[in-house]
């Protein structure tokens, strides 16, 4: 019971990592608020997880406004906001830099670091104003910390979030309000089954898996999304109390290594 009565919002929850981490939060005593744009997939997650302690809002984190409703919801509902995992992504079209798409690099930017963005904001100042020393969390990635390992436009957008996360830290430390992220390695999610570059053809997690498996450093390991819940539910509790504007790299030790797989080994391998 890590986070015994703490309350929680997580933007993309729906599905992958963010639903792995409600699941997590919740079986560590939190209360959870699920912002995501899946509702249907939302819902199910807080039927599943139980309504009592879990519930579901739409929150599309590219519209400031929703951003803002969502953290009134929990507020509201729940009478507090302790801790905020913005974590919706997408992976966009993996195009390369000769051919990108000026309105999709925005698209990307507007989702992946606009909303994170917003989503401090609003948590930060339900924080400030109540004098509660939250502990905020972003899902970056291991392309936060390397080129040449993801499609240039999301590598673009998690660099911009590790930049994020240490000037928040830095100016809301003020407020005792701590703030980090967590920056997997490939997991098999929707996100990674679907990626654009097998034409929307969505891949067996298996085969995901067996990919990012050969590609770690440390081997006989298989990254899940449980596991970088565990590293979010980590930085959400009071275990990390002294720790912010850290990234927590879960890649197996790959990228501190020299033996990083190009972008081009997914084609070749799969
Ligand atoms: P996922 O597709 O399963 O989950 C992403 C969730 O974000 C979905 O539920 C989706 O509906 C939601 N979302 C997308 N756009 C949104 C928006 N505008 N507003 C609100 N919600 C929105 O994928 P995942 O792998 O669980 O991804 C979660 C995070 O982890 C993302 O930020 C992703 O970039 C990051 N990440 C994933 C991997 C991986 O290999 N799966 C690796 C590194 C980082």
């Amino acid at each position: 019971m890590r986070l015994k009565d703490k309350v929680a919002i997580i933007t993309g929850a729906a599905s992958g990592i963010g639903e792995a981490a409600a699941r997590l939060f919740v079986e560590n005593g939190a209360f959870v608020v699920i912002a995501d744009i899946q509702d249907e997939l939302g819902d199910q997650v807080v039927s599943s997880i139980g309504p009592d302690k879990a519930s579901y809002i739409h929150c599309d984190v590219t519209d400031e406004k929703q951003v803002e409703e969502a953290v009134a919801y929990a507020l509201y509902k729940y009478g507090t906001l302790d801790i905020v995992y913005s974590n919706a992504g997408i992976v966009g079209s993996m195009r390369p830099i000769l051919d990108i798409d000026m309105n999709e690099f925005e698209n990307m930017i507007d989702v992946n670091v606009c909303g994170g963005a917003a989503m401090i904001k609003h948590a930060g100042r339900a924080m400030v104003a109540r004098k509660i020393r939250g502990s905020i969390i972003c899902t970056a990635s291991a392309t936060a910390i390397r080129g040449g390992i993801g499609p240039i436009d999301y590598t673009t957008s998690k660099h911009a979030i590790l930049g994020l996360v240490h000037s928040a830290s830095f100016e809301l430390g003020s407020y005792g309000i701590r703030v980090n992220c967590v920056s997997p390695i490939t997991v098999a999610t929707p996100l990674t089954c679907k990626l654009p570059v097998f034409n929307n053809f969505c891949l067996d997690p298996e085969l995901i898996e067996a990919f990012a498996s050969v590609t770690l450093n440390l081997k006989g390991m298989v990254l899940k999304a449980k596991d970088v819940a565990e590293a979010a539910l980590f930085l959400a509790s009071e275990e990390s109390s002294c720790i912010s504007g850290h990234n927590i790299v879960i890649d197996g030790g790959l990228t501190c290594t020299s033996n990083i797989y190009p972008i081009d080994y997914v084609t070749l391998v799969i």
